[in-house]
């Protein structure tokens, strides 16, 4: 469960990284039971309805949990290690798996303000999900 370059080549999957290239980050949200999540799953993850609704996110909520990495899943990201994968809690309620940039380790607490970089979830022209700090921290 770690941050994905994107891989998927399912309908939903392109969709979804066609518009995180674009620059926007993409919520769904289940018109039949409301639940909200990035993931683009052609079903509501909660009760398998295919009624979604695609907003765009704000891309800011808080992070949830994290681990350092220091063997990277995925060749683009060799270079990158030690990164942190974290789980950020979007402030739409949806929860999502990112790479979080620009914190030191001993910065990061449960809840820190963050906010979805467009510009950064770019690796090797493929797309990655990047969150860093809303504010800047003591040590990047
Ligand atoms: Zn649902």
């Amino acid at each position: 469960m770690v941050p994905q370059a994107s891989t998927d080549s399912s309908a939903p999957a392109e969709a979804f990284w066609h518009a995180v290239r674009s620059g926007w980050l993409p919520l769904r949200q289940c018109a039949s039971c409301g639940v909200s999540f990035v993931v683009p799953l052609p079903a509501c993850p909660s009760c398998a309805g295919a009624d979604l609704v695609v907003t765009k996110a704000r891309g800011t909520g808080t992070v949830y949990s994290w681990v350092v990495a220091h063997h990277a899943f995925d060749p683009v990201l060799a270079d990158a290690v030690p990164y942190i994968a974290a789980l950020i809690n979007l402030d739409e309620g949806a929860r999502v798996y990112a790479r979080l940039v620009d914190v030191a380790d001993r910065d990061l607490v449960a809840g820190l303000p963050v906010q979805w970089s467009a510009s950064a979830s770019r690796v090797a022209d493929r797309p990655l999900l990047v969150f860093r700090p809303t504010q800047p921290t003591e040590q990047r």
